[in-house]
């Protein structure tokens, strides 16, 4: 059954508009009393029967609805510093799957790709693609681009900070999530193509940062984070 992604679900009737009344009438072709499923960042699936399909809008009638069970349990944030948009939009793509709660871009000193404002919409329209092909009903939550000097006081927020750093020679990830198998709120922070400045490591240690070797040779960054998201979410049963 196909899903469609919108903005929230109040009452029995649901109203496509754009990007997915498109998809539905024109591209897939649907017809009047097709099921289809509507999810909209709730926890809920809505299973619905085509009514009206017009120019602008198609009008669905909401028949039951169920508990969804592809959300994420564990609440893993990744702070991920910019990186090439293309790398960026497939990050937020895996991340989606793979159950990322929240994704958090921030720009350091080695930043070459700085947000000029226009890539949050884009990757909440990522997630959002993703969470429909993946089966969840709720997106990763996109949240703004910061500086990394203006993480600091949102990384209080987390029992447990893993943090990805390519100078780091012993510390390894294995150990570090058996000395906390209780977390509960997880952050990961993955460096740029560039990395890290030591000030920028300095910082993040200092605040709690558990510095992580991901073993002897450099990954891409994207490679680190997705990495490091699926180690950490199987460690926490999420695929269980
Ligand atoms: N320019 C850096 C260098 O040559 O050492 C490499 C940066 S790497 C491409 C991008 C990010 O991925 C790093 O900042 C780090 O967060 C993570 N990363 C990649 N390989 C890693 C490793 N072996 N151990 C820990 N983190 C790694």
């Amino acid at each position: 059954m196909k899903t469609f992604y919108v903005n929230g679900v109040n009452g029995n009737n649901i109203e496509l508009v754009g990007d997915e009344h498109n998809h539905l009438k024109n591209v897939i072709r649907l017809n009047c009393g097709d099921q289809v499923k509507v999810v909209c960042g709730d926890d809920f699936n809505y299973f619905c029967t085509i009514m009206q399909i017009n120019k602008n809008s198609t009008i669905l009638k909401v028949d039951s609805k169920e508990l969804n069970k592809a959300n994420p349990k564990v609440n893993l944030t990744c702070y991920m510093a910019l990186i090439k948009n293309d790398n960026l939009s497939l990050v937020v793509q895996k991340l989606t799957e793979l159950g990322c709660s929240t994704f958090v871009p921030f720009e350091s000193r080695y930043t070459v790709n700085k947000d000029k404002g226009t890539k949050i919409e884009k990757l909440n329209l990522i997630t959002q693609q993703s969470l429909k092909q993946c089966g969840r009903s709720k997106p990763m939550v996109i949240k703004p681009t910061k500086k990394l000097t203006d993480l600091v006081n949102d990384l209080k927020q987390h029992d447990l900070i893993i943090f990805a750093n390519e100078t780091e020679k012993s510390e390894n990830l294995n150990d570090v999530l058996m000395q906390n198998m209780n977390a509960k709120n997880i952050a990961i922070i993955v460096g740029c193509e560039g990395g890290f400045e030591q000030t920028e490591i300095d910082l993040l240690i200092n605040n709690n940062a558990k510095s992580v070797t991901l073993g002897s040779r450099i990954l891409r960054a994207e490679t680190a984070s997705i990495m490091l998201t699926a180690i950490i979410l199987n460690f926490f049963k999420e695929y269980c």
